[in-house]
């Protein structure tokens, strides 16, 4: 097999259905382009395909039918490697290795300098912890990372996507296992890698989604509907619902708060609704 090409990091599934086993089709015939440089979000209820969509992109296995293209080539047809390379994914685990803060940013790189590591840091709003660990960047992380804290893991995840540079960025979730304050720290270094990249993200919340140039929403491994924010809740369906209810389990949450005398949402609070 060639290596895979990237130029702009256009995605096309084409006609794709995935099955774990002989019975059940997790995905059936999702067709999708996602132009160079747009985002788009991905919406339904657990178990709807959404993370199997992001593996056959990784390429971690090949759809039972149908095609994954990235600009224009079936990357069934090339490398692994190469699929890799144009592609950075960020999960709700992001995998660290049991070596320095510098080895894990440079993970796959080679002759990166000392600036590119740094400002790929500073963009992931890294640089400050990790200026104040022990050794610096030269600081061992420990197994899987457990010396550092979920948000300060997934902001060296978020460097090493940065250093990397690839086209396509895959989100799963990053940080749905987060405390809300990294939260808002890694929202801000997300929107830095954002530029100039193709996404697909599956998101939590819904102002995340709700700027997406593109709502898909899968049901049972079908796309059943696609649009912005405003069209689908025009449409009144799936989406709409989804936000609908996810509001009302947050304003119940809100004032069970107030009656325990805890903080209670603001309105621009209650916006904020988990709907994957
Ligand atoms: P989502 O991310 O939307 O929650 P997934 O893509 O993870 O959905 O899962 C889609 C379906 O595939 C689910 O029914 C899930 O149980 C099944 N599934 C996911 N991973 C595996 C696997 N490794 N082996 C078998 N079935 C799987
Ligand atoms: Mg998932």
């Amino acid at each position: 097999a060639g290596s895979l090409a990237v130029n702009k990091g256009e995605i096309t599934f084409d006609g794709v259905s995935y099955a774990y086993d002989e019975e059940n089709l997790v995905l059936q015939d999702f067709s999708l382009t996602i132009p160079a440089g747009k985002k788009v979000a991905l919406v339904g209820p657990s178990g709807s395909g959404k993370t199997t969509l992001m593996n056959l992109t990784m390429r971690f296995f090949d759809p039972t039918k149908g095609r994954v293209l990235v600009d224009g080539q079936d990357i069934s047809t090339k490398t692994i490697a190469s699929v890799r390379v144009a592609t950075a994914l960020l999960t709700q685990d992001p995998i660290l290795f049991d070596d320095t803060v510098r080895a894990n940013i440079e993970y796959g790189m080679s002759d990166v300098t000392e600036e590119q590591l740094r400002d790929a840091a500073k963009a992931a709003a890294a640089h400050d912890f990790i200026e104040e660990l022990p050794h610096g960047y030269d600081t061992n992380v420990g197994e899987a990372g457990s010396l550092l804290s979920g948000g300060q893991r997934q902001r060296v995840a978020i460097a090493r996507a940065l250093l990397k540079s690839a086209p396509v960025l895959l989100l799963d979730e990053p940080t749905s296992a987060l405390d809300p304050s990294s939260e808002v720290k890694i929202q801000k270094a997300l929107e830095t890698l954002f530029v100039g990249r193709t996404v697909l993200m599956i998101a939590h919340r819904l102002t995340t989604v709700r700027d997406a140039d593109l709502i898909c929403v899968l049901d049972k491994g079908r796309l059943v509907e696609s649009g912005t924010h405003d069209e689908l809740i025009a449409r009144d369906g799936l989406y709409a619902a989804f936000c609908e209810s996810q509001f009302n389990e947050a304003s119940a949450t809100a004032s069970d708060d107030e009656t325990s005398g805890k903080a209670s949402s603001t309105s621009e609070d209650q916006k904020e609704q988990v709907i994957s």
